[in-house]
Parts: structure tokens; sequence; C-alpha cells
């Protein structure tokens, strides 16, 4: 989760009053065959980025969005190899289409039974919160009246209907695995604080990091029920010196080295 206090729930009741969406993903291609995804429809609060990285072998998809449309669906023209599904965490706004990828799924241990069971209060409507959650982010500045949608994925679209199924991870990682696509080789860094199973992903040969909910260019999360921010504080020590090119955070648009050592200082000042 993130992120940007103040940012509109919407403010509507009905998903009856919602427009059809021309198209529910955006994208933006970046050097070295990664391409950004999010969902410009759902509340800045759970629009995340998914990543997809072409290799020789295999493709990468880094998280899966909401899953409210079929993420591998919308994949399809985009990639034409088998494809290996990394979570970075799992978080909602992380796993929704991870379902769509169970024949390879690649995670850290310590979130995977929240995969495999995704909590039930998930919804898109913040009326159908639990009263603490909506609590917890309302005193974090969020609005959290409405729904999480400003749009519908199709004509007929209910959003009370809009469940997250579970799914195991087919190999567990952490610290020091690989992910090999053939001709790239991503290292996993675990990277806890935010949430005690976050994962990193970093490809020396380009310079580039994907970093989860771990690090982007907005107001990071450490007040969730498991967040550990001593552990996030390692974790910052640890991103501000890696020599990334180019990070891909968990939300937002992407950045570079000057800024990443920024977040890392700005949020190591806070303590
Ligand atoms: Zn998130
Ligand atoms: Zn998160």
């Amino acid at each position: 989760m993130t992120d940007t206090p103040g940012v509109p729930g919407g403010g509507r009741r009905s998903s009856d009053a919602l427009p059809p969406a021309h198209s529910w993903f955006a994208i933006e291609w970046h050097a070295n065959g990664i391409m950004r995804i999010w969902e410009p429809h759902v509340s800045r609060l759970l629009r995340a980025n998914i990543f997809l990285v072409k290799g020789r072998d295999r493709d990468l998809v880094v998280d899966a969005g909401m899953g409210i449309v079929s993420l591998r669906d919308f994949l399809r023209p985009f990639t034409d190899k088998p494809i290996t599904h990394l979570v970075t965490h799992s978080h909602v706004d992380h796993v929704g289409s991870s379902h769509e990828f169970g024949d390879d799924l690649l995670m850290h241990t310590a979130e995977a039974a929240m995969l495999r069971n995704p909590p039930d209060d998930w919804r898109l409507s913040f009326e159908e919160y639990p009263e603490d959650k909506r609590r917890r982010l309302q005193a974090a500045g969020f609005d959290t009246t409405g729904l999480l949608i400003a749009a519908l994925p199709h004509e007929g679209f209910d959003y009370r209907n809009w469940r997250v199924p579970g799914v195991a991870p087919t190999r567990l990682v952490d610290e020091g695995d690989v992910v090999d696509l053939g001709d790239r080789r991503f290292e996993v860094m675990h990277t806890p604080g935010h949430s005690p199973g976050s994962i990193s992903l970093w490809e020396p040969a380009s310079g580039t990091l994907i970093g989860g909910d771990a690090i982007y260019d907005g107001l990071l999360i450490d007040t969730l029920p498991d967040s550990d921010r001593s552990a996030y504080c390692v974790t910052m020590e640890r991103l501000r010196s890696v020599p990334a090119t180019v990070v891909h955070g968990g939300h937002r648009e992407s950045f570079g080295a000057s800024k990443l050592k920024k977040l890392c200082d700005d949020y190591l000042s806070t303590f």
C-alpha cells in the first residue's frame, strides 16, 4: 500500500455512476526491455506498478496489480515466452492477478501464507473496509469515502463481487537467490520494513533495481500492523549503497541514482 494523503477515494457510492474505462492498464517502456504497467483508474492509494522484464529464455512479471482485469490476457501481445512471476510482497495492490501465474511463482516465505489465503476484507469500497483499517487510513490523512476505482473495467462490472483468489508460490526465495531469465540475472534482496517479506531485485549488469514497496518516490508506509521501522532503517542503509542507475519502485514513476540516495536519506533522517 501507499501513499499520498488527501487523494480522494472517489466520493462515489455506487458503481452505476462510473464511466467505462477505455483501457484498464497504462504502460511505459524503459531501457533494458522493461515495461512499467499501472492501473490509472484505481485510487492513488492502491495504484501499484507491475513490471514486465524481457529475457532470452523467460520473461519476468514482477507484481500483479489489483486483479480487476486479467493481467495475463493483457500481457499476451507483449510476451511469447514462459513467464516467471515474482511477488515483491503480498499486499492487495501487488497480488490481484498473481493466481494467473501460479505455474512459476516466486516470493519470500514470510508472506506466503497471506498469498495462499488473502484477507477477506480486501474490497473495492471503503464502506466495506473494517472500521479499524479505515480509521488507520484516515489517521494517515487518506480520504476513505466512496470506491477505490474511478471507472468500470467493463459494462456490468459489480465491484461488490471482486475478490482476490489465493495462490500458492512454487518457489520461496530469500536474500542472495537468483532469478535467471537466460541472458539476465536478478539477485534477490530481502528488504523488510514495509512488510516482513518484502523483496527487491537487483540486476548488476544493467544497474537496475526493482524495489517493490521498500522504495518508491512517494510517502513510504511503515505504520501497517506488520511494518517494522527498525528493519526498514537497515533496508534503507542497504538500498542507499546499491549502485543503481535506474530504480523501478512499487508505486509512482521510476527514478535514478540521486533520487534513490535522497529517498533513503530522507527516511533515515526521521529517526
Ligand atoms: Zn503497494
Ligand atoms: Zn505494500
